[in-house]
C-alpha cells in the first residue's frame, strides 16, 4: 500500500507547510531544543498494540488520554498520565473548552528514540523537542527526563492539541475547508501561548531575554514578533503573559477563538480587548522598561567582574557550556560557527585563540548536536583528555577525545541508557560519573574504564543532574530536585545541591537557596567551595557555598543573567588546579563567555543568611 507522503500532502494543504522553521531561526532553535513542534502527520498508527521498530507499545487509558508507551517507561508512563490529566483540567478551564475525543499522547523513552518515530511523516529535525500533529491530534515526544521539564513539555504541547480542536470548525478528515486554523497563526501566537500557557508569568529565562532586548532597544511590536529575528517562543510567551495580566487568563482562550473565526493574530487580540494593537505594544514596552530600570543602575555588566574571553567580536556567536582545563590555560566550549552546526572548540583561556575544533557535530553524523545542548564535558586531572556524552546512531556514548587533535581514543556506547550529560572524571582518572536519562527519569550512573563496568548511583523518579566530582576524590556535588518533590501529588521540588559519598552512594543535602533554582555545582581549587549558578534575585548569577561553614557569597550581579542554552544547561566551570572560574553570559540576544580571575571577586559577598537553608525532607 502507498502511503500518503509528507510532499503530496504539503502540495494540497499548503498552509500546513508553513509551520517549518525557516533556517534563520535554526541558530536559536537548536539553542532552545524546541522547534517547529507543530507537524505534519503520518497516517499509520493507533492500532491497540502497535510495533515499530524495537518499540513494543502498550496503552494507559486514563479519563481522557490513550497514552502510548513501551516496556522502560511503564513507571514514566505512569507519572505522565496523572501529569495528562492535570493539564486537562487546567487548560479545560483555562480556555473554557473540553476536547473532542480521546487525546492521544505517543511517549518515547528518550530523544535518540523520538528521533526514529515515523508518526510525523520523516523523522524530527534535530532541534525539535516534541510535536503535535494536525491530521489525528497526536502529542508525539520523548520524557525529558527532569520531572518538572517533561511536565512542561507536556503542558506546552497539550496546548497545541487544544489549539488544533479548537480551532477546526468540525472533526473529521481534513480538507481544504476543515482543518484547524492554529496552523495559519503566526509562529509567536501559537508557540507563545504554549510556552504561557505550560510556563506561565513567572519564568526567570524568559524575563533574562526581555529585559536584555529592552535595555538594547529590541522589544518587538507584535508586528514584528512575526520577523524570524525575534524567536517566537521566547518573545510570543511574553506578550502573552503582558495581555493575560493585563486583561486575565481568560482572554487567552478568547482570542483563540476570535482567530480561529477571523483567521488573523492582530484582529482577534483587538476585537477581545477592544484596544488597538499599537497602543498595546507601546504599553506593553513601557511597562517592561519601567519595571527593568531600577535594576540597571543596581546591577552590573559581566565585564565589572572579569574578561570578555570569547564573543562575536572574536570570533562567532552562541559561546557556552565552557569548561576549563585544569591549569586555566585553556577553555572547551561550543559556538555556532557555521550555522547549521553547535561545534565544539578548545581555544587559550588568556586570548580566546581558537587552538582546535574537537567534535564538528553538524557534518559529522557521528554526533548529534542535541545533546550539547544541556551538557557540557570534562577535562581529565592531566588536561590531555576531554570526555562528553554524544548520540551515535541511535545509542548514547561516552566519548573521550585527544584534545591535541581532536582524535577520538576512548568510546563507550551505553544502549542501556537513553541519553548522557554532564561527565566528570574522577581525580585519579579511572572513573567517569554522568547522569541520564533511562526509562525517562533522569540518574547518576558511573563508568569504569578500566573493568568495564557500569553502575547505576542513584534509581528513581527524582532527577539528579550535573555531576562534579571534588578534588580529593571524596565527594560528588550534583543538583536534584529530591528534597522538595512530592510524587504523589505531582509536585516538583525546586533544583538543590547535594553531596554524594562515591564509596557509599549516600546523599546529603548542602546549603542552598531553598526557592530558586541552584545547579552546575563546580569545586574551587582547595574543595572548600563551590561555585555554583542560582536565580533567588529572579536572576541567574555565579555564588559560592564555603562548604564547611555552610555559608553563601554571592560573584556576580548581572542585569541579563549567566546562562547556557536552556535554564538547565551548564554554564560555569572552575580549573582544578588554579583559582579560575569561566561562565557564559546572555548578552544581547547572545551568549559570550567570561573569565575571572581576581581574589576578591571570587571570594564574593555574603549572602543574607534569610535567603538561604537546606532542605532535608527526604
Ligand atoms: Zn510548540
Amino acid at each position: 500500500m502507498k502511503r500518503l507522503t509528507a510532499v503530496a500532502r504539503g502540495k494540497r494543504y499548503t498552509m500546513l507547510r508553513r509551520r517549518r522553521l525557516s533556517p534563520r531561526y535554526l541558530p536559536v532553535a537548536i539553542a532552545i531544543g524546541v522547534t517547529a513542534c507543530i507537524g505534519v502527520p503520518d497516517t499509520r498508527f493507533g492500532q491497540n498494540k502497535v510495533q515499530y521498530d524495537a518499540f513494543d507499545f502498550e496503552i494507559l487509558e486514563t479519563e481522557h488520554f490513550d497514552i502510548f508507551f513501551y516496556e522502560e517507561e511503564r513507571e514514566a508512563a505512569a507519572q505522565a498520565g496523572r501529569m495528562a490529566e492535570r493539564w486537562y483540567a487546567r487548560l479545560t478551564r483555562l480556555l473554557n473548552h473540553e476536547l473532542r475525543g480521546r487525546q492521544p499522547i505517543i511517549y518515547y523513552a528518550s530523544h535518540p528514540h523520538f528521533k526514529q518515530t515515523t508518526q510525523i511523516g520523516g523523522a524530527p529535525g534535530e532541534g525539535t523537542g516534541a510535536v503535535t500533529e494536525a491530521l489525528k491530534r497526536r502529542i508525539i515526544l520523548p520524557f525529558a527526563g527532569p520531572l518538572k521539564e517533561t511536565d512542561h513539555v507536556l503542558g506546552h504541547e497539550m496546548v497545541h492539541a487544544f489549539q488544533f480542536d479548537m480551532t477546526q470548525r468540525r472533526e473529521g478528515a481534513l480538507s481544504n475547508t476543515n482543518f484547524p486554523r492554529a496552523l495559519q497563526l503566526p509562529l509567536w501566537f501559537i508557540e507563545g501561548m504554549a510556552e504561557y500557557l505550560s510556563i506561565g508569568p513567572d519564568d526567570p529565562h524568559t524575563a533574562m531575554w526581555i529585559r536584555d532586548a529592552a535595555i538594547n532597544d529590541k522589544l518587538p511590536t507584535m508586528r514584528q514578533l512575526n520577523n524570524p529575528r525575534f524567536f517566537p517562543y521566547r518573545f510570543g510567551q511574553a506578550f502573552w503573559a503582558y495581555l493575560a495580566g493585563r486583561f486575565g487568563d481568560e482572554v487567552v482562550g478568547r482570542i483563540l477563538n476570535a482567530a480561529a473565526r477571523s483567521g488573523g493574530a492582530e484582529i482577534a487580540i483587538e476585537r477581545v480587548i477592544g484596544i488597538p494593537v499599537d497602543s498595546v505594544n507601546a504599553e506593553w514596552h513601557e511597562e517592561v522598561r519601567r519595571a527593568y530600570d531600577d535594576l540597571r543602575e543596581e546591577t552590573h555588566d559581566a565585564d565589572h567582574y572579569g574578561k570578555l574571553l570569547l564573543s562575536k567580536e572574536n570570533g562567532a556567536g552562541l559561546n557556552t557550556a565552557p569548561v576549563l582545563s585544569p591549569d586555566g590555560t585553556e577553555l572547551v566550549f561550543l559556538s555556532i560557527r557555521d550555522v547549521f552546526s553547535l561545534d565544539m572548540f578548545r581555544a587559550d583561556a588568556e586570548t580566546g585563540k581558537i587552538l582546535n575544533k574537537l567534535v564538528e557535530s553538524g557534518t559529522d553524523p557521528h554526533f548529534e548536536s542535541i545533546q550539547f545542548i544541556r551538557s557540557a564535558g570534562a577535562w581529565n586531572s592531566t588536561g590531555d583528555r576531554f570526555v562528553f556524552g554524544a548520540v551515535t546512531g541511535s545509542d548514547p556514548v561516552l566519548t573521550v577525545v585527544d584534545v591535541s587533535n581532536g582524535d577520538i581514543v576512548r568510546e563507550k556506547v551505553l544502549p542501556d541508557l537513553g541519553e548522557v550529560f554532564n561527565p566528570t572524571w574522577s581525580p585519579d582518572g579511572s572513573v567517569i560519573v554522568f547522569s541520564a536519562i533511562v526509562g525517562g527519569f533522569s540518574d547518576l550512573y558511573s563508568y569504569h574504564f578500566e573493568n568495564d563496568v557500569l553502575r547505576r548511583l542513584t534509581s528513581d523518579a527524582y532527577t539528579d543532574l550535573h555531576p562534579a566530582w571534588s578534588p580529593d576524590g571524596r565527594s560528588i556535588a550534583f543538583v536534584t530536585d529530591r528534597f522538595g518533590t512530592d510524587l504523589s501529588r505531582l509536585s516538583y521540588g525546586n533544583y538543590q545541591l547535594a553531596l554524594m559519598d562515591p564509596g557509599t552512594g549516600r546523599i546529603d543535602a548542602i546549603v542552598s537557596f531553598p526557592d530558586a533554582k541552584n545547579i552546575n555545582p563546580q569545586w574551587s581549587k582547595d574543595g572548600r567551595s563551590l561555585y555554583f549558578l542560582a536565580d533567588p534575585t529572579g536572576i541567574t548569577n555565579v555564588y559560592r557555598l564555603d562548604v564547611g561553614s555552610g555559608r553563601l557569597y554571592q560573584i556576580t550581579d548581572l542585569f541579563t543573567g549567566v546562562s547556557g542554552i536552556t535554564a538547565l544547561s551548564p554554564a560555569l566551570t572552575s580549573a582544578k588546579d588554579t583559582d579560575k572560574i569561566a561562565f557564559s553570559v546572555y548578552e544581547k540576544g547572545d551568549y559570550n563567555v567570561y573569565v575571572v580571575d581576581e581574589a576578591g571577586v571570587l571570594a564574593g559577598e555574603p549572602v543574607a543568611s534569610s535567603q538561604v537553608g537546606v532542605r532535608k525532607s527526604r
